[in-house]
């Protein structure tokens, strides 16, 4: 976008409206989120995945289906030099199955587990919470027919926030039946949705008859209100969905993780069968899940690949990070040393020291232009370094330097000699 504003008579460019910088001392709490979460995900023998932010624009189109929010208004899509369609990513699973499907990974082990972290794109209208470029944490099982890989995942959610101190979610589940149980309840949904259409959106009406089941995903609030009586899939589950949703709920009692059943979870793309599951909020106003995934056991069939069940989850990685920092102090890292450096020949070493020390594990810091004490101990301050090293020319000549401790003031004399050593051992001494 260019805008009128301007420094010195230049137009500026500003980002895409819906899109975002995550700028340092905010980036260290996503880092943070990241660690926190593949440290749970591989201890539970989740390996990572990367796939590409762009796919064919059928393999969404197929997948999430063609009645959904998302492939009639919220994706990317445009031809590319040559004239296919391409599409930016706006969610991982299609293309976590895609490539499962491709590289025949089940030939290796029936089950897979992967995670995978990083942005989708979804042309939504902006706000607090819904961005157009937006980051998710992704994590899916393939060959698990068992509820049991539900409740594992769930349990991963609840255990991610209890992880990251958040107190306020709450794990929503539901039943979305399979291809036996479903076309009885479409029937009974489909005559409820007649009976109230004075109330629904053109949207809605419009799927009525093609994908009943989006209606009960419509975000309008009229239509949410008309939708408070309509009939539950809970009560048209066949027995083997019944089964399993009793082992889905039974396993997270025992397991201590507190549920809501909701008759309305329907989610918002059309692979979804049996448990379907969102970890919400009430801290982040409307836009409550924070997190959302359910079983898709006929998706890797529809993309030509074999029978296999999978289940997966999506977590909203901006919306954690809003709730995590919502309930946390600043997470910026301070140097542990900052080298104050006077005259050529100290900052030539300074500069060298400073490349050791870094590779050495010790946050440094230096300032590369040629200032004076009073103004390099200013900087020192400003970013809260522990520690500054000062460094003169005498210093140099005697192979020993002042190491002052900006909180309590004191200075000790370091050796120059062996210097990462002598710096981490007296680091230690204030960590203990
Ligand atoms: P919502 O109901 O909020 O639109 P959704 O059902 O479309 O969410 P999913 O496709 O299930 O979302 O994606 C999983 C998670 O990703 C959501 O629970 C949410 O936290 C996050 N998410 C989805 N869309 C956006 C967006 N535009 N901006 C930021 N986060 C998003
Ligand atoms: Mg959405």
């Amino acid at each position: 976008m260019r805008l009128e504003f301007s420094h010195c008579g230049i137009d500026m460019i500003q980002l895409i409206r819906g899109f975002k910088d995550i700028l340092p001392g905010e980036v260290e709490l996503w880092q943070k989120i990241e660690r926190v979460a593949r440290e749970l995900f591989e201890d539970f023998g989740y390996r990572e995945i990367r796939i590409p932010i762009m796919e064919r624009t059928e393999l969404f189109k197929r997948s999430i289906g063609e009645d959904t929010d998302i492939v009639e208004k919220e994706m990317y899509t445009f031809p590319d030099r040559k004239g296919d369609l391409v599409t930016l990513r706006p969610e991982a699973t299609a293309s976590i199955c895609r490539a499962f499907i491709q590289h025949k990974l089940y030939s290796q082990d029936p089950v897979q587990k992967y995670y995978m972290i990083g942005p989708m794109f979804r042309r939504e209208r902006p706000q607090k919470g819904r961005y157009r470029q937006f980051y998710q944490i992704d994590a899916e099982i393939f060959g698990v027919q068992s509820g049991l890989a539900d409740v594992q995942l769930i349990f991963l959610l609840v255990t991610l926030c209890k992880r990251l101190n958040l107190a306020d979610v709450r794990a929503h589940i539901n039943s979305l039946g399979c291809p036996r149980c479903r076309p009885a309840f479409k029937k009974a949904l489909t005559d409820y949705l007649v009976s109230i259409e004075g109330d629904l959106c053109p949207d809605c009406i419009r799927r009525r008859n093609r994908n009943p089941l989006r209606v009960l995903d419509c975000k309008v609030p009229k239509c949410r209100e008309a939708l408070i009586g309509a009939p539950s899939l809970q009560d048209h589950l066949c027995e083997g969905c019944r089964i399993d949703f009793d082992l889905v709920m039974d396993s997270l009692n025992r397991l201590g993780v507190s549920f809501v059943i909701d008759k309305q979870l329907v989610r918002g793309l059309d692979y979804y069968t049996r448990t379907a599951f969102e970890i919400q909020t009430t801290s982040l106003g409307a836009q409550s899940a924070v997190a959302g995934g359910g079983r898709y056991d006929n998706l890797v069939k529809e993309l030509g690949g074999p029978d296999i069940p999978a289940t997966g989850f999506a977590i909203g990685f901006d919306r954690l990070a809003e709730l995590v920092a919502l309930n946390s102090r600043e997470l910026i890292q301070v140097p542990d040393v900052f080298v104050a450096a006077l005259g050529a020949d100290s900052q030539k070493s300074a500069f060298e020291w400073v490349c050791e020390l870094g590779t050495g594990g010790i946050r440094v810091e230096m300032d590369y232009g040629n200032k004076s004490l009073k103004s390099q101990m200013k900087r020192a301050d400003r970013l809260g370094a522990r520690y500054v090293l000062i460094v003169g020319d005498d210093e140099l000549k005697s192979g020993s330097a002042a190491l002052r401790n900006m909180a309590t003031k004191e200075q000790v004399s370091v050796s120059l000699d062996n210097l990462v050593d002598n710096i981490r051992s007296q680091l230690e001494t204030t960590n203990s």
